[in-house]
């Protein structure tokens, strides 16, 4: 119960689509989501496969809550091989497609090999089809969702991408029924080297669950205790926006390629600027908070901007301009760009210039040039096709590794480290890079009550954060519900029948956590990769709460150090066997 028990796979190299068994044992071990769709891609992808190689997959992951009424339970996990950096990727997506993949009767979508034209996936219940995409290829998504659903009918929920992913960009993004996003990590590129334009999927069946009259009782009290209540009110009220004042204020807001935690011009980025033109709100499947701001300015519309957007894309490349950073959006959404990593990337640019290291005529705070990046990069073309291969790839042929702000390959989020210790070894650690998904300490220091500028106790806070991530991605719920483990148990039983205890999850979540660094240990990512860039250890943030602050080299080390040993890893970053048996991995 709760999952279908059917996972679908499609080679898109022979054209054939065939069901099989879900691994029953591994739904148990692993949940869903994330955790199922690392154990599939652990157990099926030969060690060094090329992530642009059609031996490469996508794995598409839903949860035993996907489609039941289980709030906060609409997100699709995304799994793949990275371009960006070779380590595991996952992602997670909002909206309704999850809910329709299992309607249709699949709590997996597995897609390998590569078409020999561009195609999109059709699913309609039991019928699985691919179909010619060659009248699709080089439009942007929302032309491509458009006249998908003109052609299939409003029913079908659609995913595709933009030319950056078809142009194989390593940033490159899938957009979902317009406005959502699985932004990181380049699984854009991934479906572009497969020529997969896009998916549709129908589904009119249902989910059985265990036990309904408990789950009605448990979702309710889960809803009024948990989730509708004042604290959680800021999602309905501003959604994440609400921090571009929090983190100018705390310190941590990136400013001009992170050489600042504040910015002069917040007050044009932040919420009650962006609630003037906010139109409407949004929510995925089955939400009871709709974080969605539906927003028009005369630069565009998107559901958005969120916070990460803001902050990259705005404050970071000095640009106080909530039009421009609308506009950026809205052209990033229909190119298939994620906009941390495109707001990075311009960023750097910018600084290099700032430096007279390199000009590619971008400067901070001028919006008419970074306003024709977002085509260039998608298009590779012009100084796009330099910009496209990413900021450490830039670094490394211009200069300027010190201050390119990216770990393991993949660009910062918007949180500085220096205001907020624990974030860095959130960053340094996280399986696929720099990522604010995998833990997010800075509720606890920067906008919390813990010393932000302390690593006492900060290795078992990112421990603690990684393994609750890990479990909660995994039954695929919203990050943005703070529910314990235990609430999560209470609500698993009636859906699953199996009782799993809050301590079980918490260990499913260690789980986790401690595969996707096996695969990436797999795949030559070590522990020496597990740092910072040079600006957090050396070069002091200017102006603001945080001015004159570092994470000096010696603390993050301790702290690192610290971390590995909690975890029962070698000095070298490396699960002991102990641990693996511990693990059951
Ligand atoms: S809180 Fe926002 S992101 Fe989370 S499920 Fe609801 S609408 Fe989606």
């Amino acid at each position: 119960m709760g999952y279908t028990g059917n996972v679908l796979r499609v080679d898109l190299t022979t054209g054939r689509a065939q069901v099989e068994e879900l691994r029953r044992d591994w739904a148990r071990k692993y949940l869903g989501g994330k955790g199922l769709g690392i154990r599939y891609l652990y157990e099926e992808l030969t060690p060094g496969t090329d992530p642009l190689a059609p031996e490469n997959k996508v794995i598409l992951a839903t949860g035993p809550f996907t489609g039941t009424i289980v709030p906060c339970s609409g997100k699709l996990g995304v799994i793949t091989r990275s371009p960006a950096n070779g380590a595991i990727l996952d992602c997670s997506i909002g909206g309704n497609m999850a809910a329709a993949i299992k309607f249709a009767g699949y709590d997996l979508v597995i897609v390998e090999g590569r078409a020999a034209v561009p195609v999109f996936i059709k699913i309609s219940d039991q019928e699985v089809s691919i179909e010619s995409a060659e009248f699709l290829w080089g439009q942007g998504t929302h032309e491509t969702e458009m006249q998908l659903r003109e052609r299939l009918g409003s029913d079908f929920k659609i995913m595709s991408i933009g030319p950056a992913g078809e142009n194989l960009v390593p940033f490159a993004c899938i957009t979902a029924e317009l406005y959502r996003q699985a932004g990181r990590g380049g699984i854009g590129a991934v479906w572009g080297s497969k020529n997969l334009k896009a998916l549709a999927v129908q589904g009119t069946g249902s989910v059985r669950v265990a036990d309904m009259p408990k789950l009605l009782e448990v979702a309710r009290r889960a809803m009024r205790e948990d989730l509708l209540t004042d604290t959680n009110l800021w999602a309905y009220t501003d959604g994440t926006p609400m921090l571009v004042e929090m983190s100018n204020n705390t310190g941590i807001l990136p400013t001009r390629n992170f050489q600042s935690g504040c910015f002069e011009g917040f007050a044009e980025l932040k919420s009650d600027a962006l609630k003037h033109y906010r139109k409407g709100k949004r929510a995925c499947f089955a939400c009871g908070l709709g974080c969605g701001n539906y927003t028009v300015t005369s630069g565009g519309r998107v559901e958005g901007p969120e916070y990460e957007t803001l902050a990259l894309a705005g404050s970071n490349c000095g640009i106080a301009s909530l039009d421009a950073v609308v506009k950026f959006n809205s052209l990033c959404d229909d190119l298939g760009l994620d906009t941390i990593s495109t707001g990075n990337v311009i960023a750097f640019a910018m600084e290099l210039a700032q430096r007279g290291i390199k000009d590619f005529g971008l400067r901070f705070g001028d919006v008419e040039n970074y306003l024709h990046m977002p085509e260039l990069i998608a298009r590779k073309q012009g100084i796009g096709a330099e910009l496209a291969r990413g900021v450490k790839a830039l670094a490394e042929q211009y200069g300027g590794l010190e201050f390119a702000m990216q770990v393991k390959g993949l660009e910062f989020p918007g949180y500085e480290p220096r205001g907020s210790w624990a974030m860095g070894l959130a960053y340094a650690t996280a399986p696929r890079g720099a990522c604010h998904m995998s833990a997010w300490p800075v509720a606890e220091e920067a906008y919390g009550e813990r010393d932000p500028f302390s690593i006492e106790g900060k290795a078992q806070l990112v421990i603690d954060l990684q393994h609750y991530n890990a479990a909660k991605f995994s039954l695929i719920l919203c990050d943005f519900w703070a529910l314990s483990f235990d609430r999560m148990a209470e609500l698993l039983e009636p859906v699953t029948g199996e009782k799993l205890d809050a301590a079980q999850l918490e260990r499913a979540g260690e789980r986790i956590f401690n595969l996707a660094r096996l695969f990436n240990l797999r795949e030559g990512i070590s522990g020496a990769q597990d740092t910072l860039p040079g600006r957090i250890f050396k070069q002091p943030l200017q102006g603001g709460a945080t001015d004159g602050k570092l994470l000096p080299e010696d603390q993050f080390k301790a702290m690192l150090g610290e971390y590995y040993q909690l975890r029962g890893w070698s000095k070298e970053g490396v699960p002991l066997s102990e641990k693996l048996t511990e693990l059951e991995l």
